[in-house]
This record gives structure tokens, sequence and C-alpha cells, in this order.
């Protein structure tokens, strides 16, 4: 095996030792500041200090290493992902781009750079714990605000007391959590969570962009009535209203490239076999890489609710639930990605991400980019999610060509 083949399959050992560390026995279980992070933090600071970083964990929790340039400039070159995870969840989810991160800096051994490279692992991407994403990302970029600090989760425990229990100290969180202000790119490598990249038979691309997303709950209003007194044509019947209306969704979003639109959860009410269905609730989720072209896709979605609730004497209603819009990535560091991505023999693909992720946070404070590794089975989230050697590989390979060239901006700046 060669020695960069062999250094993949070490960062995918790494990721599945990780995934044994675990709140709940027999799957994959880490939630924010939980018994078995405790864990999963002695073990990476370990690797961490292994490969010569100066470690520390700040108060947030996330576990970050700092690897000294020589060099009287102290800028710093920022790798990030997370080790929290879902519920039940995969090995990779995260942990590979903190490991990947880690192999990089292995890799790059004596060689001397003219900045300083640091890895951090956030603590809490998921937001399952406290039912709150990016927590720990947001406290890096200087967003934690009393709010957050207050949220309690299912215990009753606050984030604040979560800190202090787990041996941290809220009242710090500003000075130690942020990220240095001499940092001048930040990386996420992330396995891609979707098909893309397995379809076109790729082991990278570059993310672009992060695309917006709205969610919306609709609401359609008929009648609940009698299922064998009411004849056909009397009926306003919401859940065949809703139907019809589904269908519409799933046929505007495969005629307009790039859309996605998802009903996800209905409930129909009463919800008896032999009543008709007066009230159906609903979820609609849309994304598109261009904000402009989402809103009016969520409005000509929500003229063809109209039109079908209509149709059958149904009224509905919408309202929004959340909107985030879409973030770009740094142009110049995706440009600079894909060059090194076909220097080291990759083609420099791109494509947008439609999950959210920490860069997104990052991104309006220091310049971001992330890399997507390949996803075998699309599968994420789930106990079988993987990873295969070949793709590690060729992502260690790109990011050290990255590396090494932004060395050479440097010198030439
Ligand atoms: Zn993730």
């Amino acid at each position: 095996m060669s020695l960069s083949r062999t250094r993949a399959a070490k960062v995918i050992e790494r990721c599945r030792e990780l995934s044994r560390i675990t709140d709940v026995p027999g799957e994959t279980t880490r939630l924010f500041l939980s018994r078995a992070t405790h864990a999963a933090h002695a073990l990476l600071l370990s690797w961490m200090r292994q490969a010569g970083l100066e470690t520390r964990t700040d108060d947030i929790g996330n576990v970050r290493g700092v690897r000294r340039s020589n060099a009287s400039d102290t800028s710093t070159l920022l790798l990030f992902s997370h080790i929290d995870t879902v519920p039940n969840a995969g090995a990779f989810d995260g942990p590979l781009g903190v490991l990947l991160g880690l192999a990089v800096m292995e890799e790059l051994g004596a060689t001397e750079l003219p900045f300083n490279i640091e890895l951090i692992a956030f603590s809490e991407e998921e937001g399952i714990r406290f039912s709150f994403p990016f927590l720990s990302s947001t406290a890096a970029a200087g967003g934690i605000t009393h709010d957050h600090l207050r949220r309690k989760d299912a215990a009753g425990i606050s984030v604040e007391q979560a800190l202090r229990d787990f041996g941290l100290n809220p009242e710090r969180l500003g000075e130690s959590c942020a990220f240095s202000p001499a940092t001048f790119a930040a990386l996420e490598v992330h396995i891609e969570q979707g098909p893309v990249l397995e379809a076109e038979d790729l082991s990278l691309a570059v993310v672009q962009s992060i695309i917006g997303q709205s969610r919306l709950r609709l609401r359609f209003e008929g009648q609940a009535n009698h299922a064998g007194t009411t004849p056909m044509p009397l009926r306003r019947d919401a859940l065949t209203a809703a139907a019809q209306w589904i269908v519409d969704v799933e046929r505007f979003a495969l005629d307009h490239k790039q859309l996605v639109a998802t009903v996800g959860r209905i409930e129909a009410l009463p919800g008896a076999v032999n009543v008709i269905p007066g009230t159906v609730e609903l979820t609609l989720d849309v994304r598109h890489p261009s904000d402009d072209s989402r809103h009016a896709a969520v409005g000509v979605l929500l003229t063809k609710a109209q039109r079908a609730a209509e149709l059958r004497g149904v009224q509905v209603k919408a309202t929004v639930a959340s909107e985030q819009k879409s973030v770009a990535m740094d142009a110049t560091l995706a440009a600079s990605l894909a060059a090194a991505a076909e220097r080291a023999g990759y083609p420099g693909r791109t494509m947008f991400s439609g999950a959210g992720h920490d860069a997104m946070i990052l991104a309006p404070h220091v310049p971001t980019i992330m890399l997507f590794v390949r996803s075998p089975g699309s599968l994420s989230h789930h106990p079988d999610e993987a990873a295969r050697e070949e793709n590690v590989e060729a992502a260690i390979a790109v990011v050290i060509e990255w590396v090494l060239g932004l060395r050479q901006g440097a010198n030439d700046s």
C-alpha cells in the first residue's frame, strides 16, 4: 500500500475509533457536552499532541490544535469541521474533516510554512441537544448572546449550566473561542452527504455556495364529514386538495433545474377511517442556489396551493417558519482549491451544498471554502455512512497541494 493510501486508511480508522465513543451503547450518539464527549476530546487531544500541535479546549468545548510557523508573520490558516453527532450517526459526518485536517498536518511534517495552521473540531454543529445548530462556530464568530446561553435541553439544563458542568467558563466565551484575527483563509472538508459525486464517479468537489432555504407551514381547511353519506361532488376534502398540491410541488421542482422542494410532514385531521379529512397541516422546504429564484418558486407554489384548494372549496393558509439566505464561499479560495485539485490530478469540479455547515457561519467573517468528499451510497446521518480510502487519499492530496500553493501565494505577496 502506498504511503498516501496508508494515511487515508488511518483517517478512516480514526473516524471509526471516534465513532465507538458514544453515549448510547451499540450506536454512535455523541451530543454536545455529553459524557462521551469528554472521552472523545481526550482521544482527539492525544492525537493532536502526537502530531506536535499546541492544543487546548476553548470555553464552548471546541478542541483546537495549532501548528506554529517559525516565520515572524503570525497569519493563520484555519482547518475545521465538527465532532458532535446526530443520534445513531455514522462515523464520518464531521470527524472526517477534523481527522483529514490532522492527517494533512502530519503529512506536512517539518515543511516550513510562512503561516500557522489551526485545526478546530467544533463541539456543536448538529444542534440536537439544544435544538439550535452551529452553536460552537457561532461562538468562534463572536455571535453568542444571552439568549443562546439561556436555551434549555430536554432535561431543563441551560447551555450556560451545561458549559459549567463540563468544566468550561461561559464568562470567557468571547476571548477563548474567537478565531485569530490574523486568519486569512478557512477550509472545511466534509462528506458530500448526497449522490452527485458518486453519480459522476468523482472523489471530491469544491463547494462554491451553501444554498438558501425557506421553510413554511401550510394549513388546508375544508369540512370534515361522514364518509358514507356525503356524495363526492359535495365534499370539501382538505386531504385531496393537499395531495394534488403535493404532486404539483414535485412536478414544479422537477421542471426547474437546481430547485428542490419537499413536503416532509403531513397530518390529516380528524384522522379517522370513516371521516372526510377536514384539516390538513403540512410543511414545505424549498431550496435553490439563488435566493431570488427560491423566493419566486415559493410564490408560485403558494399560488398553486391556492388553486388546488379552490378546486375543492377548501381554504389554505401559509406561514413562513424560517428563511435562510444562501451563503457564497470565497470565490478566490474556490478558484485556488479547484486549481489545486487539477494540479493533484483530479477534476476541479465545483458544486453547491444543499445542507447547512459551519462554513456558512464563518464565511461572513473570514474567507471560507469547503471541499466535499464523495459519500458512498450517498448515505448520511445513518450508521452505514461511509468513506472510501481512494476518495480520502484524493482529498488529502488536494488539501496539501492547496496549502503549499498558499505558501507560494504568501511568498509572492
Ligand atoms: Zn456535518
